[in-house]
């Protein structure tokens, strides 16, 4: 799907749609409710209203199906439940079943009871009590009784008639609630329902609009403060507002602001920096070949060493721009091996006999032995070259470096590199791991620096997950260390070797 085609709803609309979706729920809920539900429920809780009547007054006649007792515990339950009770004794006389009117509980003026016209009424109702096993109920209607057609809803009750064995007799009850019209009712409900569902479309509108503002509102402030970032002005400052996403969207974009714009900074250095030292080394070059050109004699050794060198010093820091993209363009993995890192701590300062020997600097090592580690070698060896060429450059006047090997207690190898030369100030320390990092003023003339050196050490160290670090005062000099895994082996016992 071509994404840049697609239209996207703005977070207000969203809001605003997830309100007023939220209002339409409840109010189709309460709709379907009031037009379903309404009957069946009102219907349900009068029958088990009749019904709880009917267990109480089944419950405390008990065995006392005496008349006196059946008056009381009706008048009772009626009272207490709403409900009308009529209560007959049905005894044989002359081979007929003859009811006699024990009591008649009066509540309500429309009951089915208390407006029966006939006793074929009263027989029919028994009838069909005795037919259903003595348990009976039906929803009837008193409109018929009085011939009147009018509302179909009026007048309805719910009757409920039992049969109760008694001594020497049988009793007949019969239950009867009113069921009222509820027309009138659901009337009644339904204005509220309309005045409920303005009042909710008109509350997810005025909730929607200012919340969603709020949030929009941050969210454009950083997305305007984005929008200069990519103009490429890193001066910004995001604000995430009070909500707790939005702030740590905001402190995460602001961290991110200042790695550009330090990543900017050191770019522009680097270009800096890297023309310049390109520059000086060219300039000698052309100066000198020009020199060997036009004036007869001086195509000598010496001319030629020193573009030879410059060339050197160029092509060095090429090799450094060159190996510091090796590591960060790609996602490199060290190649593990056993090496024996002494060794190669001695041929590391081998390659630099040339300068050391020119220059008078001495490079002594101090171990307790060869020892066999776990690394990859020429990547291992590389950090070696990088931190011994550092502590040649930057070791001023005294020109001793001392390299030592020192096995730690957990079987591990420390490997440090001291100079006693110009250190490196406290605030610069956490900096000089960086990609293009120089502390002004510091690098040496003779030196083409890139600022990458530490850079690659880093990244190597890192790679292979080992611990290092340095430590220096300025004036004084610097030890920059780092911790290999010993692969287990010892190879030759102490020496201490100046190269
Ligand atoms: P450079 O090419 O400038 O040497 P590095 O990444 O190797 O780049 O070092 C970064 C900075 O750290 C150097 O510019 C220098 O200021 C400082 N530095 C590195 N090693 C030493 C040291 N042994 N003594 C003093 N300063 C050092």
């Amino acid at each position: 799907m071509n994404r840049k085609n697609k239209r996207y709803i703005s977070l207000r609309g969203k809001l605003l749609i997830a309100f007023l979706l939220f209002a339409a729920l409840t109010v189709v809920l309460l709709w379907v409710f009031h037009t379903f539900l309404i009957d069946g429920i009102y219907r349900s809780l009068k029958s088990s209203e009749i019904s709880s009547c009917e267990q109480y007054v089944l419950n405390n006649i008990g065995d006392d199906t005496g008349d006196e007792n059946i008056k009381t515990v009706t008048s009772f339950a009626s009272k207490k439940y709403g409900v009308c009770i009529s209560a007959y004794r049905l005894i044989y006389e002359g081979g007929r079943k003859t009811g006699y009117h024990i009591c008649d509980q009066h509540i309500n003026s429309f009951c089915y009871i208390h407006n029966m016209s006939d006793d074929d009424v009263l027989n029919s109702l028994y009838r069909k009590t005795s037919a259903a096993g003595g348990r009976y109920s039906e929803e009837i209607s008193i409109s018929a009784m009085f011939g009147t057609r009018g509302n179909d809803e009026e007048g309805q009750n719910y009757i409920l008639s039992v049969t109760v064995p008694g001594d020497g007799a049988e009793y007949f009850l019969i239950f009867n609630t009113e069921l009222l019209p509820l027309s009138s009712t659901v009337s009644a409900i339904r204005i509220i329902l309309i005045i409920i569902t303005v009042i909710l479309v008109i509350a997810a509108v005025l909730i929607a609009i200012p919340t969603s503002s709020m949030l929009t509102k941050t969210i454009s402030d950083m997305s305007d403060e984005a929008s200069k970032m990519e103009s490429g002005d890193y001066n910004v400052r995001f604000d995430g507002g009070k909500c707790s996403d939005t702030v740590n969207l905001s402190n995460t974009l602001n961290r991110a602001a200042y790695q550009i714009s330090k990543l900017d900074t050191m770019q522009k250095d680097l270009i800096a920096n890297v023309s310049h030292d390109l520059r000086t080394p060219l300039t000698m070059i052309r100066g000198y070949a020009e020199v060997m050109r036009d004036i007869p004699g001086e195509a000598n050794e010496e001319n030629l060493g020193t573009i030879i060198d410059e060339t050197e010093k160029m092509s060095s820091l090429v090799n450094d721009m060159l190996e510091y993209s090796k590591y960060h363009g790609t996602d490199m993995k060290p190649e593990i091996t056993s090496f024996n890192i002494s060794e190669c701590i001695r041929e590391t300062v081998a390659r630099f006999s040339e300068i050391t020997e020119r220059d008078g600097f001495s490079i002594s090592f101090r171990s307790a032995g060869d020892r066999i580690v776990s690394g990859d070698r020429d990547k291992i060896e590389r950090v070696l070259y990088n931190l011994i060429s550092n502590a040649i450059n930057y070791s001023g006047e005294s020109r001793e470096i001392e390299i030592r090997q020192t096995d730690l207690t957990d079987a591990r190898v420390k490997i440090e590199v001291e100079d006693h030369g110009i250190g490196i100030k406290k605030e610069d320390l956490p900096l000089i791991w960086d990609r293009y990092y120089k502390v002004d003023g510091y690098h040496s003339r003779d030196k083409s620096s890139s600022g990458l050196g530490l850079s690659i050490v880093k990244s190597i160290l890192s790679m292979h997950n080992l611990e290092f670090g340095v430590m220096s005062e300025p004036g004084k000099g610097s030890i920059f260390w780092f911790i290999i895994d010993n692969a287990g082996k010892f190879v030759r016992e102490k020496e201490i070797v100046h190269l």
